[in-house]
């Protein structure tokens, strides 16, 4: 199988599994697990943040996240495509009783303008309180795109004005970091708190943290526990994601150069409409109205090549460190061959 459905699908390599079995553990719940303890500490220093909470998934710190900003009722201010509103379940109705305002915008990007015009006047109490804004970097459904840090200060300045909370979706920030020569510490700076994956492009088989201020890390612990994401001995994750921040960051370039190969075959192909531009490792594209998407999707099926339908005719491709070059040449020459 050429597996192109999700970055998520990547397995852990012999040496991670071998730094997973070496690592030292211990109870995680009474905060005695080392690996774990090492793992916060190690990330919340890259990002220059106070502190980080390990949890078991990306919808999982970022439910946490939302939790810890709001009270039941307020208004979480994210775009329409965004993951916390369209892929978590209805988890922020569910777990913190807030309402959303989904905004558009480029390609997954909030724009300054558009959350500016977006806030409710906090003192009509017909209006719900605005009272947290979440930005998703690389952004998924509006296709690996990357925010350029005078978008992020432009937003940042609305927040800090009014009082709200800045929060990071940065389940593929690793990418992003990659693909524009950005750093941690630029986005440590600029939000109240930020989530990151460790289970996509960085190989783990688990594993997303949760960074911000000391208090509010105190905090999101509590809720952590309550959502049942408190692990025992889970040093043995934390250690594939120690191991992934080490050695994992950089190759993702090469997941960024699969995702050109890709998107070139894409263009150059007769049914395809249109491919959104390519900055990371996420492809989107849709086929023409009057070809068959069945017809595209067997001929992918018959060599074996897996990928996603995302809805309104967008189709995805992502590109991972499980699917090689030479596999990748396979799915070219297969877009080729498709008369
Ligand atoms: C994958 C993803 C998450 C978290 O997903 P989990 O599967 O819960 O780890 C969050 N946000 C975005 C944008 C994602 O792509």
């Amino acid at each position: 199988m050429i597996d192109l459905r999700s970055d998520t699908f990547t397995k852990p390599l012999p040496n991670m599994q071998k730094a997973m079995w070496a690592a030292e553990v211990g109870d995680d719940v009474f905060g005695e697990d080392p690996t774990i303890n090492k793992l916060e500490a190690k990330a919340a220093e890259m990002f220059g943040m106070e502190a980080a909470v390990f949890c078991p998934s990306g919808t999982m710190t970022n439910q946490i996240a939302i939790k810890t900003h709001t009270v039941p009722g307020q208004e979480v201010i994210c775009h329409e495509y965004s993951h916390v509103y369209n892929y978590e379940g209805g988890g922020i109705a569910f777990n913190s009783s807030c309402q959303v305002r989904p905004l558009a915008g480029p390609r997954g990007k909030l724009e300054p303008d558009t959350v500016a015009a977006a806030l409710q006047n906090p003192l009509d109490h017909h209006a719900a309180t605005s009272r947290l804004v979440v930005l998703e970097n690389t952004t998924n459904k509006g296709g690996g795109a990357c925010y350029d840090l005078e978008a992020i200060d432009g937003i940042r300045a609305i927040t800090q004005e009014k009082g709200l909370g800045l929060h990071l979706d940065g389940a593929r920030l690793w990418n992003a970091l990659i693909a524009t020569g950005q750093t941690p510490e630029d986005y440590g700076q600029r939000f109240d708190s930020i989530s990151v994956c460790l289970s996509k492009g960085l190989g783990c088989p688990v594993g997303s943290l949760l960074l911000g201020s000391k208090d509010f890390i105190h905090q999101a612990r509590f809720i952590r526990k309550k959502l049942g994401g408190a692990m025992r001995q889970a040093g043995y994750l934390a250690a594939a994601g120690i191991f992934a921040l080490d050695h994992h960051i950089e190759r993702l370039a090469e997941d960024h150069e699969k995702a050109q190969m890709l998107a070139k075959a894409l263009e150059e192909s007769p049914w395809i409409a249109k491919v959104e531009p390519v900055e990371t490792n996420i492809i989107i594209f849709n086929v023409k109205e009057d070809r068959s998407i069945e017809e595209f999707n067997n001929a992918l099926r018959s060599k074996g090549v897996l990928h996603i339908d995302m809805g309104q005719g967008k189709q995805r491709f992502v590109s991972h460190h499980d699917v090689s070059f030479e596999q990748i040449q396979t799915v070219v020459e297969t877009l080729k061959n498709l008369a």
